[in-house]
């Protein structure tokens, strides 16, 4: 019997891999120009590191974790996000002791068990960034110009920044007050999650997507009426200087993030061209997640960008697929022989070439090479090996010449490298 893949769990398959490398090639351009570091994390955690950080009542722990017992019942989770991990590497190898301020970038899979769906699915990668050790609004606003930059710098356009600030344990619990207050009697309207949100996580009731839910918030007071001076300030000054910088963004009081460690400034990249799940960027502020893992009093900052979703954005063949550099085709044993010779000097040199095995006519060992989008083909046939010379087309250009096979080697590296 056949054995398939994973429901939501997706194979990326040559054909697709060269815009994942792009996108890998422009994070690390642009990430490490901005003073960032990757760090590599594991993708298994003890369960309790996600519960405690991104909140119980969530609905990444509440439903969405893939979590099991090891041979040792030790309760373990895939991840589903990276800043969790992140966080207890910071704490667990003192990294705060290297430098004052520490800024950090990863690229890996996460791991949530959510209805599969287009832009939706059960592993997906994240790019995800996080500044620790300083609050200042200055920081807020560069990590936002270097996503601005990024996807710039990926030339994906129809995209939007929307920020809001939802304030910090000082004055959060003031609007908290006000919205269960303004929900009270609109708890009929709202969907079951709603309601059970209304006991545990009211914020996330502004984030539901179902119609009802929707309307029933219309008229919500705003978080932004509720913010405490340092608050306002704080994100008073994450404004100007975006202006300033000339990102462009909106203030969407509606948006509350989904995870309960976020304080004062959150912010989303959203798309018009994905349909539902419109959100291709998401992050925010998280002063007091570092010290609620047992770390130093600590303030961060990040954000994960979703990168099927870039993927989909660019398209599969956005970017062109590099063809390779030589393709040796032989006709006879004897010139199959000298050219393999001849191909794993040229690998060995990092240039890359090809030749066909099954001794096929040139007529189809030419197909194959320009299939392989090949820059030079070598001929070498019986009668030419006999002459110590081969033909060496360019492909590009159109154009054939007879060269010695004296000194083959070194000449084709001249040529390629
Ligand atoms: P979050 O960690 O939920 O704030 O998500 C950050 C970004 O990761 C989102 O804006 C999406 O681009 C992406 N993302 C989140 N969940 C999924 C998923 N199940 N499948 C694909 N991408 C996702």
């Amino acid at each position: 019997m056949k054995i398939s893949g994973i429901k939501g769990m997706n194979d990326i398959l040559p054909e697709e891999i060269e815009v994942w490398h792009f996108l890998e090639h422009c994070v690390r351009e642009v990430f490490h120009a901005f003073g960032f570091k990757e760090i590599r994390v594991p993708v298994l955690e003890k369960t309790e590191l996600f519960s405690r950080s991104i909140g119980e009542e969530t609905d990444i722990v509440s439903k969405e974790m893939y979590t099991f017992f090891d041979k040792s019942d030790h309760s373990l989770t895939l991840r589903p996000e990276g800043t969790a991990s992140v966080m207890r590497s910071f704490i667990e190898h003192q990294l705060h002791k290297t430098s004052q301020i520490s800024k950090l970038y990863y690229v890996g899979p996460m791991f949530r068990y959510e209805r599969p769906q287009k832009g939706r699915y059960r592993q997906f990668y994240q790019i995800g960034a996080e500044v620790i050790g300083e609050d200042n609004p200055l920081v807020d606003a560069q990590l936002l110009i270097m996503l601005d930059h990024f996807f710039k710098r990926i030339g994906i356009e129809d995209v939007q920044l929307q920020v809001n600030s939802i304030g910090c344990p000082e004055c959060r619990p003031r609007y908290r007050q006000a919205l269960l207050d303004f929900l009270g009697d609109k708890l009929e309207l709202l969907c079951g999650d709603c309601n059970r949100r209304y006991q545990n996580n009211p914020l996330r009731v502004l984030d539901c997507k179902v119609e009802g839910c929707g309307k029933a918030c219309q008229d919500a007071p705003s978080v932004l009426d509720y913010l405490c001076e340092g608050c306002s300030r704080h994100f008073d000054t994450v404004q100007q200087l975006l202006n300033d910088l000339k990102v462009p963004f909106s203030v969407n009081p509606r948006m509350v993030r989904g995870l309960d460690y976020y304080t004062k400034t959150t912010f989303e990249m959203v798309t018009g061209s994905l349909g539902a799940q419109n959100a291709l960027a998401a992050g925010g502020r998280y002063d007091g997640l570092i010290e609620s893992l047992g770390g130093p009093s600590l303030p961060g900052i990040g954000f994960a960008i979703g990168m099927e979703r870039l993927v989909l954005m660019k398209g599969r063949d956005s970017v062109l697929a590099s063809g390779i550099d030589i393709f040796l085709a032989a006709l006879g044993e004897k010139s199959v022989e000298k050219s393999f010779f001849l191909l794993s000097g040229l690998q060995k040199h990092g240039i890359q070439a090809e030749m066909d095995f099954s001794g096929k006519s040139l007529k189809a060992q030419l197909r194959r090479a320009d299939k392989a989008k090949a820059r030079y083909v070598l001929i070498l046939g019986e009668d030419e090996l006999g002459r110590n010379q081969a033909q060496l087309k360019d492909m590009e250009k159109g154009s054939q010449e007879t060269v010695s096979l004296e000194n083959i080697e070194s000449f084709l590296l001249d040529l390629l490298s």
